[in-house]
């Protein structure tokens, strides 16, 4: 009897040890490795053999989109589809885990990562689409930041190698052409920067370091200013003037650009009444919106009641939104362009033809103006076939009652070509750059100017 009693206990205590050690090391969700023991595993491995690794950081790009849309239980079904998918993909010759909301690691060897970075690059094709009621499909991009580790650095700690591959992965959030990243000494150089600039953008708002530049914008045909558009500038004390290429991916990340930019329309508005005021001439400005502002509710309440302040007729304000911001969920994207429509604002995409979006797009975005990228122009001059492709889109929009201009136009043959075409406006150093507010209104709004180039 006490025997028996003796084989329950131990076969109930084994059972229970086994349920604390499994909640010890196992995510709770998809069943696979936890972040501790894949640290202290990778750790030992690492240390202990004289083997080159490579630490490989998974992201996916937008997840807050798929939870937000989709609800939280299809969100939890993509990860665990996920951890699966690494599984098959490792085949049992690599270690991962879980590594917190919609993150995940992998150690591997180096001299097996090259057949992995093949298979890497095949993972978001694996996960690209998830059926939904037989009906819609999602994409689920996948983000890889990698970080090699070798004798120079696998004396590190583990969390400061997974900060490595972190910043990699970091580097290439958002930007859809491009799904993994080395790290190296000039993304840490990157990275420094990015924290610099953190640290200076509030005190460089408050202190007028940034300020607006206008680049106007020519009809072809006429050969004369038909409106510009406001370009942020920051005037760094120690780095001189910094590119907006620089700071801008980082504030969109950080949500800083919402002030940033709030702070561009304010100025081009005071800027705007102050002309009007000394009845000087007009031309509509076209102000850059950054796709953060669809997540802001009161973003077009925001904008009317300022443009209202400054008196400024909606009709003169163009809002260009970049092509890119329509590759994530839409509906409320496209429920900020009515509502922008409505209000009776222009409304351009920009950047047209270097984001996903097909031309379907244009039977659904109330748009007035499209505005191709100065990356597709270049195309053209090597390329026959790009040359008919914005052709072709030039006379679809002229059908559809839309406006045409081409941005980054440097040379008289591409004037001539966009001529051509019947493309209506251009944007770019041929005609001129980008200026201060002050040398934009003595060049083209001064008494009696004829506004030409
Ligand atoms: P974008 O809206 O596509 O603006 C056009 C960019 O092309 C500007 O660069 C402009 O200076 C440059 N550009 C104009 N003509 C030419 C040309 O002929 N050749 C070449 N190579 N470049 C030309 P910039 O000012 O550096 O701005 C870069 C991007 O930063 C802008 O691209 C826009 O996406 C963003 N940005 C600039 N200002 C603002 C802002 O106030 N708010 C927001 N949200 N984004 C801004
Ligand atoms: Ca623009």
């Amino acid at each position: 009897m006490v025997t028996c009693l003796k084989k329950i206990f131990n076969h109930y205590f084994k059972r229970r040890n086994s349920y604390f050690h499994r909640k010890l090391i196992l995510d709770d969700l998809t069943g696979i490795w936890n972040s501790e023991k894949f640290i202290h595993e990778t750790e030992n491995i690492i240390k202990k053999s004289s083997k080159e690794y490579i630490l490989v950081f998974i992201d996916i790009d937008n997840f807050k989109y798929i939870n937000g849309s989709y609800g939280y239980e299809f969100g939890n079904l993509v990860l665990v589809d996920l951890a699966d998918k690494i599984n098959k993909q490792l085949e049992y010759c690599g270690y991962f885990c879980r590594y917190g909301a919609d993150r995940f690691l992998i150690l591997l060897e180096k001299s097996i990562a090259g057949r992995f970075a093949c298979n890497i690059q095949d993972i978001p094709e694996y996960i690209v689409h998830y059926e939904m009621d037989h009906m819609k499909y999602i994409k689920i991009p996948l983000k890889f930041g990698i970080c090699p580790i070798n004798d120079s650095n696998r004396n590190e700690p583990v969390q400061k190698l997974i900060d490595c591959a972190n910043i990699a992965m970091r580097s290439i959030k958002g930007m859809h052409n491009q799904c993994a990243a080395y790290y190296s000494e000039e993304l840490k150089k990157q990275r420094r920067m990015e924290i610099d600039i953190i640290h200076r953008m509030d005190y460089a708002l408050a202190n007028g370091e940034f300020c607006v530049f206008l680049q106007p914008k020519y009809s072809i045909h006429t050969e004369k200013i038909v409106g510009a558009e406001a370009l942020v500038r920051w005037i760094h004390p120690v780095e001189g003037s910094l590119s907006p290429a620089l700071f801008i991916p980082i504030f969109e990340k950080n949500g800083f650009i919402v002030h940033l930019d709030f702070f561009v329309y304010e100025e081009v508005l005071r800027y705007m009444q102050n002309c009007i005021r000394e009845r000087r001439r007009i031309f509509p400005i076209a102000l850059n919106v950054s796709r953060t502002h669809v997540d802001n509710n009161d973003f077009v309440e925001r904008l009317i009641s300022l443009v209202d302040r400054y008196q400024v007729p909606h009709e003169m304000i163009e809002l260009e939104v970049t092509e890119s911001a329509f590759s994530a969920e839409t509906s409320a994207l496209l429920n900020m362009i009515e509502k922008l429509k409505k209000a009776k604002f222009l409304i351009s995409i920009d950047d047209f033809g270097t984001g996903y979006s097909s031309l379907n797009l244009l039977k659904d975005v109330p748009v007035d103006i499209l505005k191709i990228a100065r990356e597709f122009l270049i195309q053209t001059e090597e390329s026959e076939a790009s040359r008919i492709i914005i052709e072709e889109v030039v006379h679809m929009a002229k059908r559809l009652n839309i406006h045409t201009i081409c941005e980054g136009v440097e040379n008289k043959t591409q004037v001539e070509f966009l001529c051509n075409i019947g493309c209506d406006m251009a944007q770019g150093y041929y005609y001129s750059k980008p200026m201060p507010l002050q040398d934009f209104q003595s060049k083209y709004q001064m008494d009696g100017s004829d506004c030409n180039k």
